[in-house]
């Protein structure tokens, strides 16, 4: 396990009803005494309760996007203050379904990243590589861009993490194979330590893509992964509460 404190993060995406909370109960019962942070970013309308269920559990509940804006006529979006003033604590930018869903580019994911910052969250900022760069060979060239173009001057530790999702990867069943995923772990972490200098070595790095309890224990122990992004397998708190025990 690499030496920084792991994140177990969960996407619920656009799923979940009030009567999901009961899930978060879930949780907040099963994470005490866990070795990891962990945390769970709901649907924007759930935020407010979740946080009210989380209390002081330990559990961190935050949003999915968020606009660059702080307020103003904007209909439709959700600025990163009303995420913090619902009681979120962190947000998820770039994710690969906000890039081909909404043709968000890596100069937008940088603002939104800064917006998270601006209202005191800490921000998943979401790289990776579709099939076709994959094919052709370019996933590490393709980390850089991304990096290079959404990573904000002044990126620290305590402000932000990186999640690695391969975009072929996500909600396919499919994962990179172990020294891939190692792989560009490393590579990530270099831009960065290269780029921010060696503090930014501290900065953790979540893969994400088709986590499940049944791989977590191959994926979470190698040296560069600090923990993981979840979809599918947060929607359920058994399911993710078998991820957090492999942290
Ligand atoms: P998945 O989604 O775990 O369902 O593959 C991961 C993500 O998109 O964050």
């Amino acid at each position: 396990m690499a030496v920084n404190r792991p994140l177990i993060a969960g996407n619920w995406k656009m799923n979940g009803v009030r009567a999901n909370l009961a899930e978060i109960d879930a949780l907040v019962a099963g994470i005490a005494g866990a070795d990891c942070d962990v945390a769970i970013c709901p649907p924007a309308t759930l935020i407010s309760e979740a946080a009210g269920r989380a209390g002081d559990s330990g559990l961190m509940i935050g949003g999915q996007d968020c606009h660059t804006a702080a307020n103003g006529a904007h209909t439709g979006d959700t600025a990163a203050e009303m995420i913090a003033d619902a009681g979120g604590k962190l947000v998820i930018v770039g994710h690969s379904e906000r890039r081909a869903d909404h043709g968000e580019g890596d100069a937008l994911v940088r603002a939104k990243a800064e917006a998270g910052w601006r209202a005191g969250l800490l921000v998943i900022l979401c790289v990776g590589e579709t099939e076709a760069h994959r094919r052709a060979d370019q996933t590490l060239d393709v980390l850089s861009q991304q990096l290079a173009g959404s990573v904000p001057d002044g990126a620290t530790a305590d402000k932000l993490v990186v999640a690695y999702e391969p975009v072929w990867a996500i909600g396919t069943g499919l994962t990179p194979s172990n020294d891939d995923i190692q792989a560009a772990h490393a590579h990530i972490r270099g831009e960065l330590v290269a780029r921010l200098g060696p503090e930014a070595a501290g900065i953790r790095l979540l893969y994400g893509g088709s986590v499940k309890p049944g791989n977590a224990s191959e994926i979470l122990p190698l040296p560069d992964v600090d923990g993981a992004l979840v979809g599918g397998a947060s929607l359920k708190a058994a399911d993710f509460l078998g991820i957090i025990a492999a942290a």
